[in-house]
């Protein structure tokens, strides 16, 4: 049946009010979406089981919610502030970013030095030595701006007087910043994990792909905080919990693989993504880096602070390593759609899309429907009052019930509960399964428990 393209998404998610477009009144407003009444259901799902997993099932991991205006100093500590100005360009190509500098450093094996030289130089430079994209091959630059990765605010009554204060670009740094205070509150012994969900604001280049790379958008990430010894352990169970987490919501496996890095950054000790073949192609999904003592070691110098860990035992005093997992909400969230989309051609020859989300995360957990709104209608409204105490319910009355049926197959509602002559004679309901679309038949007061079994994330 038909593929999926990003368009057809857009589209259903548009229609269907999962996401819009951002402003859309006005116009739009580049790589900004909305998430509809039935997205935000989705992305807080997703975000739950997410916490459920990282957080509620390992006593070693305590969450934290940082504020993102934070200290400028912490930019400089981070590297961020340093990088302002470096020469950027981007590859149109495949969409990776590099700095002008360095590619003509690298292809002059450092034989030439691009310091001293203008943006139209270095451009000039590259032009004549047909200088091609070290990740694709291709030549295909954007031209050299200085680039600004961060985005800016000012504090302060003044505009004159205002300082200058930047939007996170990361929210990690809200773990290092508060290591000490959640290793001693919490009795915290190494290793540990402090974990966050919020939001990060990136100023990015070539944005796009919906909500594949957004200039706002929620990670969800953790900050392990181990001894060197046991570090590389600790990394390697964090790539296997971080696959089976997404396997769990039912992506197939082979839509999956580990990319390990490596080129590393001098200060780390390993890094790897987990992949997923999107419609665009193979995209990281999540990163999984060993980080060494960098962060603690980078904000024990700026701000003056000991960040050193004690070991309670044997008294030795170190500061610990990061392990960093960290995996965006909405890319996630845009995952799960692609691999939940289903076009599927049915016995009686229509067609039906179907979202085979995980029930978990499925944006609404049951649909009520009467078969006839005058003579059903009195005992669904019951129905759905009892139901929707438990969970996301979605009431619908209107059109042949098969044309409801494909309405929540296209939300991906895993149950359709239909109140008919039966319910009326009997207290019993039809309970039809958007998957299989199987029906069976259950009293009203089994209900609940019947959906709560089915709904649940192990
Ligand atoms: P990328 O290579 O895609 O730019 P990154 O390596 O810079 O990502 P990290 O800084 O490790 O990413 O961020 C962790 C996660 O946050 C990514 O794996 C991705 O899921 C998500 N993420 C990063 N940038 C964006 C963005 N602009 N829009 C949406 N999600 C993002």
């Amino acid at each position: 049946m038909g593929k999926l393209t990003m368009d057809k998404l857009v589209a259903l998610c548009k229609n269907r009010g999962i996401i819009f477009p951002g402003s859309e009144i006005y116009g739009g407003f580049a790589n900004t979406w909305d998430f509809g009444p039935v997205g935000v259901e989705l992305k807080n799902n997703v975000k739950r089981a997410w916490w459920k997993r990282f957080v509620q099932e390992d006593n070693s991991c305590f969450g934290l919610d940082a504020a993102i205006l934070m200290n400028p100093k912490v930019w400089e500590a981070s590297g961020h502030v340093q990088s302002f100005g470096d020469p950027k360009m981007d590859c149109k190509n495949c969409k990776t970013r590099h700095r002008a500098d360095t590619i003509i450093e690298n292809f002059s094996k450092g034989t030439v030095s691009a310091e001293g030289m203008t943006n139209e130089q270095m451009e000039e430079y590259i032009a004549i030595h047909d200088i091609k994209c070290p990740v694709c091959g291709k030549r295909d630059w954007t031209p050299i701006r200085k680039f600004n990765p961060m985005f800016t605010t000012s504090r302060g009554t003044l505009e004159e007087d205002a300082d200058k204060v930047y939007l996170r670009p990361e929210t990690c740094q809200g773990e290092y910043v508060n290591f000490l205070n959640v290793q001693r509150t919490m009795r915290a012994k190494v290793p540990f994990a402090i974990a966050q969900i919020g939001k990060s604001f990136r100023n990015e280049i070539t944005p796009g792909n919906f909500l594949f790379r957004t200039v706002e958008f929620e990670q969800m990430e953790l900050q392990m905080f181990c001894k060197e010894e046991s570090s590389m352990d600790i990394y390697n169970k964090y790539k296997e919990k971080a696959l089976q987490f997404v396997k769990d919501l039912n992506v197939k496996e082979e839509n999956l693989r580990f990319h390990d890095h490596d080129k590393l950054a001098h200060y780390a000790k390993a890094a790897c993504d987990i992949q997923y073949n999107f419609p665009i192609g193979w995209q990281e999904l999540n990163g999984i880096h060993h980080r060494s003592t960098w962060d603690l070691s980078r904000h024990q110098e700026f701000s003056g602070k000991n960040m050193s860990y004690t070991d309670p035992i044997t008294n030795e005093k170190y500061i610990p390593n990061v392990i960093e997992y960290s995996i965006g909400a909405d890319r996630l969230t845009l995952l799960l759609l692609c691999e939940a989309y289903e076009e599927q051609e049915l016995e009686d020859g229509e067609t039906r899309v179907v979202m085979h989300f995980h029930p978990a995360i499925a944006p609404y957990k049951v649909a009520v429907m009467p078969l006839i709104k005058k003579t059903h209608g009195e005992k669904a409204q019951e129905v759905l009052n009892i139901l929707n105490k438990e969970f996301m319910t979605q009431y619908d009355e209107s059109g042949s019930i098969g044309k409801r049926y494909r309405r929540q197959d296209e939300i991906g509602t895993p149950y359709c509960v239909t109140i008919d002559d039966d319910t009326l004679n009997n207290n019993t309901v039809t309970v039809r399964d958007r998957d299989t679309m199987e029906q069976i038949v259950l009293k009203i007061d089994e209900l609940v428990e019947y959906i709560k079994e089915k709904v649940k994330f192990n």
